[in-house]
C-alpha cells in the first residue's frame, strides 16, 4: 500500500491494481467508493494494432482531463473526477462503467468521413451522436438505442440522461475551446453509474478528442500519432498551455 498525500490533508491509501487498460490504470483505495486513475504514456490506435509511447502524455493528460471535469462539474455536468492526486493519479469515484461509448461529432473526421464518404473539415449542420458497444473482441461496433435495449446495456432512462449530458459536455467543451483558439471536431464519453446516478467518467483529453487549430487548422490531438505526423508531444502540450491560459 503506498500512501498518497491529497490537498484536503486526509490520506487514500492506493490498493490493488483493478485493471490495466491503453491508457490508463486502475487501482483500489481504502475506500470502496474511489478509485485511483493512473494515466500512461501509452498509446495505441486502429484497434491497438499501432503501439507507442507519447513522452509525458499521462501527465499532461492528467492535467487536462482534471482541469475540465473540474470546469464541467461547475457547469452542472456531474462527473467521477474527485481530485488530482498527483503527476498522473487522479481520484475517482468507482463507476460501474455503461458499456456504450458516446461520440459526439461537430465536424466531419475519422469514422464518419470514412463510413459516410464526407470530406474531413465538413462543418456538420447539427451535432451528431453516435453510441458504440464498448467491446474490444467486437471492434466496438455501431450501436442504436435498440440494440441497446437488446442487449441489456442501459435502461432508457439512463440512456436519456447520457444523451443529454452529452448534447451539454458538446456545447460546453465546444465554447471553452473556442475561446483559446482550438475547434472541437468530435470527442468520445463514457459514463457509468453510482449509487443510482449516471456520472461522466473516463477521461477527456487529447486521446478522445479531437482538436484543431481555428486559424490553421493543425491537429493538436492523436490523430498525429495514428497519422505518424510527428510534433506529438508539443501538441498535448499546446492543448494544455490553452487550457491553462
Ligand atoms: N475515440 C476514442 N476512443 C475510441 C474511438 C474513438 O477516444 O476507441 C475518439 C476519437 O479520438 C475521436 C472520436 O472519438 O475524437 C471519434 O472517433 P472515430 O469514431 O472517428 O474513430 P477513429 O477515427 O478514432 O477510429
Amino acid at each position: 500500500m503506498i500512501e498518497t498525500d491529497n490537498r484536503i490533508g486526509d490520506k487514500v491509501k492506493k490498493g490493488k491494481k483493478i485493471y490495466e487498460g491503453k491508457a490508463k490504470i486502475l487501482y483500489e483505495t481504502d475506500n470502496p467508493d474511489l478509485v485511483i486513475q493512473e494515466f500512461k504514456d501509452d498509446a495505441t490506435a486502429f484497434d491497438a494494432t499501432k503501439r507507442g509511447t507519447i513522452k509525458q502524455k499521462g501527465v499532461i493528460n492528467n492535467e487536462i482531463s482534471s482541469a475540465l471535469f473540474q470546469m464541467l462539474e461547475l457547469k452542472g455536468i456531474p462527473t467521477h473526477f474527485v481530485k488530482k492526486l498527483s503527476d498522473r493519479e487522479m481520484l475517482a469515484k468507482r463507476l460501474d462503467i455503461v458499456l456504450v461509448e458516446v461520440t459526439m461529432r461537430n465536424i466531419a473526421a475519422g469514422g464518419l468521413s470514412k463510413s459516410l464518404g464526407i470530406e474531413e473539415g465538413t462543418v456538420l449542420k447539427t451535432p451528431v451522436l453516435e453510441y458504440h458497444y464498448k467491446s474490444d473482441p467486437l471492434h466496438d461496433p455501431l450501436i442504436n438505442d435498440y440494440h441497446i435495449e437488446m442487449l441489456g446495456l442501459a435502461t432508457a432512462k439512463e440512456m436519456k440522461k447520457i444523451k443529454d449530458y452529452s448534447f451539454s459536455v458538446n456545447e460546453i467543451l465546444r465554447d471553452f475551446f473556442g475561446k483559446v483558439g482550438l475547434k472541437l471536431v468530435d470527442f468520445k464519453l463514457e459514463f457509468g453509474r453510482f449509487k443510482g446516478k449516471i456520472l461522466l467518467g473516463d477521461e477527456i483529453s487529447p486521446d478522445t478528442c479531437r482538436l484543431w487549430d481555428k486559424k490553421t487548422n493543425e491537429k493538436l490531438d492523436k490523430d498525429r500519432f495514428r497519422r505518424d505526423l510527428g510534433r506529438i508531444e508539443e501538441a498535448y502540450q499546446e492543448v494544455l498551455k490553452r487550457i491553462k491560459s
